[in-house]
């Protein structure tokens, strides 16, 4: 792809950006932001599932080196960590900030400036790192930004567990969608989660992501400029299900969706209360997981 132009240039240009924005702060008023529907009354402060207020919380902001080569470059990934989470991991390697909420406040208006920040920086995107909770909020950050010069791609960087309406909201707005797909199996990822529904949740979710923006593509430099990533972090004993998630790739996603396949998994947080979670995995499984993606025929896997 040579030169990309953000399609959320051409919503705000029309004005359908502030349309979507406004339909997205209804879905806040009795929250149906993500797939909990804990319908409490964000805009004044009712806390759901997620914890999170009416207010944006970040833990922080900066160029970040440590995400895929295709989002990194030379000028780093421009990432924002959301505090809070719809997920809530026992497993959790930074439950401080997820569970906890450890983070400050920011308005659209000062995300915009960070936004616009990490621009003149030059880093090659902006990542929201786990953004479910906080949508109607960013979006409306995003729309600040692109008043005053925001041109960089958008990467919606979640656990996956996204209410389908309102990823319908995103389209033409986010460029690269970067799930997780943590579990094969409902039942495994209640038990580790607290999350009902999660394979059932997250298998919509990337359809509906693939659907917007399809497999990944990057420019002339080699740098993703739209598309869908999609992470998947293989775990002790495969509580995960990694087979049961790859067969969903390549069998309703598509073969050349690009998967990075991670072995970072470390016991934290509450693993040690489930004897299987209580070791990191072994070369034998991490091999087992990318031989599986080998063999179903996935183009574009990624391992790290
Ligand atoms: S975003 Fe938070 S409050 Fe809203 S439905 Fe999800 S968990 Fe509940």
């Amino acid at each position: 792809m040579k030169e990309y132009t953000p399609s959320y240039i051409k919503l705000f240009q029309t004005g359908e950006l502030d349309n979507r924005i406004k339909i997205l702060k209804e879905r806040l008023k009795g929250c149906i932001v993500c797939p909990h529907h804990c319908k409490v009354d964000r805009p004044n402060n009712e806390r759901g599932f997620c914890r999170a207020g009416a207010n944006m919380v970040i833990d922080g902001y900066g160029p970040h080196y440590g995400e895929e080569t295709v989002l990194v470059g030379k000028g780093g990934s421009g990432t924002i960590f959301f505090s809070y989470c719809t997920l809530r991991c026992a497993f959790c390697q930074n439950c401080e900030i997820s569970h906890h909420g450890e983070g400050y406040e920011v308005t659209p208006s000062e995300l915009a400036k960070i936004m616009l920040s990490m621009q003149s920086k030059r880093c090659h995107n902006i990542n929201f790192v786990s953004p479910s909770h906080f949508v109607p909020q960013i979006v409306e950050a995003v729309s600040l930004a692109i008043k005053d010069g925001l041109t960089l791609p958008l990467v919606y960087n979640t656990g996956g567990y996204d209410e389908t309406d309102t990823l319908k909201l995103l389209e033409g707005i986010i460029d690269i969608y970067m799930p997780d797909i943590k579990f094969g199996d409902n039942i495994k990822a209640k038990k580790y989660t607290m999350s009902a529904k999660y394979f059932d949740i997250v298998r919509l979710a990337v359809k509906e992501m693939h659907r917007q923006v399809g497999d990944l593509k990057t420019n002339e430099q080699g740098i993703a400029c739209k598309g869908l990533l999609v992470r998947h972090l293989v775990m002790p004993e495969n509580v995960a299900d990694t087979d049961k998630i790859l067969e969903f790739i390549r069998n309703e996603i598509s073969k050349d969706t690009s998967i990075n396949i991670m072995s970072q998994y470390y016991p934290a947080h509450k693993s040690y209360t489930f004897p299987e979670l209580s070791r990191r995995i072994n070369r034998n499984e991490y091999n087992a997981a990318v031989k599986y993606a080998q063999k179903m025929g996935l183009t574009n896997v990624m391992s790290t």
